[in-house]
């Protein structure tokens, strides 16, 4: 069975029609936030087993980017909003915290 996105826009939409970018979660630092807060910003992900919001976009269609909150589980479609109107508030945030980044951005080894 296919999936099926229904698209603010354009109504109901195969998945096929959507590239899907990814967390919807993370937040841009300030243009001066140190090392490591773009070091978690850029590189750093949960790879969540449940509810999450991602971004899509309606490449096939529109081409809006929308924000859709899913299961990766159980691919169950909770929700689909235009980015735009998206007030970021997790759908389903680990408990566990993320990694501390290394503030000196150095890798392990000499
Ligand atoms: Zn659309």
């Amino acid at each position: 069975m296919a999936s099926l996105i229904n698209c603010p826009h354009c109504g109901v939409r195969p998945r096929e029609e959507f590239t899907i970018r990814g967390d919807a979660g993370p937040v841009r630092p300030a243009p001066d936030a140190d090392f490591g807060a773009w070091d978690a910003y850029v590189h750093l992900r949960d790879n969540v087993r449940g509810p999450m919001a991602e971004h899509w976009q309606h490449s096939g269609g529109c081409r809006r980017w929308l924000v859709v909150e899913r299961d990766t589980f159980t691919h169950e479609v909770f929700a689909v909003v235009d980015a735009a109107d998206y007030t970021r508030v997790p759908v389903a945030k680990p408990a566990r915290a993320r990694k501390a980044a290394n503030p000196a951005g150095r890798r392990g080894g000499a």
